[in-house]
C-alpha cells in the first residue's frame, strides 16, 4: 500500500495544518509557504486523483465542489476575486500528487485595518 499523502495526514490530524474551511468532500488549508496574502490549498478528501485532469474525468462534480469552495474562501478572506492554479506534473511544479488547487488572492485594504 502506498503511504498517505501529506494532505491526507493533515486531514487525519497526524500532522498540523491550518484548516480554513471544509465540506463533506473537500477541505482547505493555508499553504505552508504562501505566495500571496491569501494562499489556500483546496483539496478533495479522497486522494484517489493525482491531478486535475484525472479528477475532471473521474468526478467532475467533485471538481466543481472545489471551485465553489475556492470562491467561498476568496469571498471570506478577500474581495471574492482569486487565481486558481493546478500544477500538473513534476516538471510543471507539482510536488504533491494528491490533486489540489492553489487559491491565491490579495486581502482587501479594509480587512488590514483594525
Ligand atoms: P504543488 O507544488 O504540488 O502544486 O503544491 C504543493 C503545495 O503544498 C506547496 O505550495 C507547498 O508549499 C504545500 N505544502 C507542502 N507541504 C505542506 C504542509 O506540510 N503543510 C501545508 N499547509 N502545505 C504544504
Amino acid at each position: 500500500m502506498t503511504e498517505p499523502s501529506i494532505f491526507t495526514r493533515i486531514l487525519n490530524g497526524e500532522i498540523p495544518g491550518d484548516l480554513v474551511a471544509q465540506t463533506d468532500r473537500v477541505f482547505a488549508i493555508r499553504d505552508i509557504n504562501p505566495q500571496a496574502p491569501v494562499h489556500v490549498l483546496v483539496i478533495p478528501k479522497t486522494e484517489q486523483y493525482r491531478d486535475v485532469t484525472e479528477l475532471a474525468t473521474g468526478d467532475p462534480a467533485l471538481l466543481a465542489e472545489m471551485v465553489a469552495l475556492a470562491k467561498q474562501i476568496a469571498t471570506d478572506h478577500a474581495n471574492g476575486e482569486f487565481r486558481l492554479i493546478f500544477n500538473n506534473g513534476a516538471s510543471a511544479g507539482q510536488s504533491v500528487f494528491h490533486v489540489h488547487a492553489h487559491v491565491l488572492a490579495d486581502i482587501e485594504e479594509s480587512r488590514l485595518v483594525g
